[in-house]
């Protein structure tokens, strides 16, 4: 099974700085997105130190076989999923206790999303409105849902999805890392098939760059460092009014074809293995 991936950000045309982190650990199946928000750079501060507390408690929990004790809403995942659900919730801790201590990055948080994949499976967990996408048999679908006011209105059949896209309450989370003592972290698993592809991205992409055009770049299945840049591209090309960031995983189509060939063609097939020519 081949799996590549990638991952880019980029501040966009109109911020300065640029407050979203990711990072991309192909050998433990580590990826992330996270979107920093707060003044005076805590929004930097807040999706970095994200990453670095999930990176280290998988890290942890994978060397030592030891997984955290979860709430009652991650029991129906693996002990990968929940491990994964553990490290975000810690992170929630870190950066709730980092805010208290600092007048000036009192406030900050992030949103998060982030994969820890294991061969032919995936575990999902998010909070705030980064997202998680699934190209497959030349479909986009949306895996995660958003915690925003607005998602929440769209669910409860309050508004329709057209009137979120124009509310002013679009940009307000109703979850988010960092900002409460306490977070509720959505943790899920799904199947990695051959041929599929993840998308991590923060708001910068998504909101900017229409579904059906992501889809379109998806399915050129160009390496994923070009798939990330040319996405980056279509943000800043759709004006770029925020930072952007994305991650690709890819799994590789099985190429189960050319061996099954020399089933069909007999002498091909002798060859293939090494026999002479009588
Ligand atoms: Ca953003």
């Amino acid at each position: 099974m081949k799996i590549s991936s990638a991952g880019l950000t980029d501040p966009g045309q109109v911020r300065r700085n640029n407050e979203d982190s990711y990072w991309v650990e192909p050998e433990t199946g580590l990826y992330i997105v996270a979107d920093g928000m707060g003044g005076h750079a805590a929004g930097e501060v807040a999706s970095r130190m994200a990453v670095e507390v999930i990176r280290e408690q998988v890290s942890a929990g994978l060397a030592s076989g030891r997984i955290p004790a979860v709430g009652d809403k991650m029991l129906h995942v693996s002990q990968r999923a929940r491990l994964l659900g553990a490290a975000v919730q810690m992170a929630n801790d870190v950066i709730f206790s980092a805010a208290q201590e600092n007048l000036e990055k009192k406030g900050m948080g992030t949103t998060l999303v982030a994969i820890l994949l294991d061969k032919s499976r995936f575990a999902v967990a998010h909070v705030g409105d980064s997202r998680l996408y699934l190209h497959r048999s030349g479909r986009l679908e949306q895996l995660t849902r958003d915690h925003s006011v607005v998602a929440e209105q769209v669910a409860r059949g309050l508004i329709t999805a057209a009137q979120a896209e124009t509310s002013d309450l679009r940009n307000v989370l109703s979850r988010a890392l960092g900002v409460a003592p306490e977070v509720r972290v959505d943790v899920d698993e799904h199947p990695f098939r051959s041929g599929d592809s993840l998308l991590l991205c923060s708001d910068g992409l998504y909101r900017v760059v229409p579904d059906d055009d992501m889809g379109r770049e998806l399915a050129r299945r160009d390496p994923p460092a070009e798939t990330c840049r040319r996405l980056v591209e279509a943000a800043n090309g759709a004006g770029g009014p925020d930072n952007i960031t994305v991650v690709l995983i890819r799994r590789e189509k099985t190429a189960l074809w050319p061996r099954i060939a020399g089933y069909f063609n007999p002498g091909k097939g002798l060859q293939r293995y090494g026999q002479a020519p009588s």
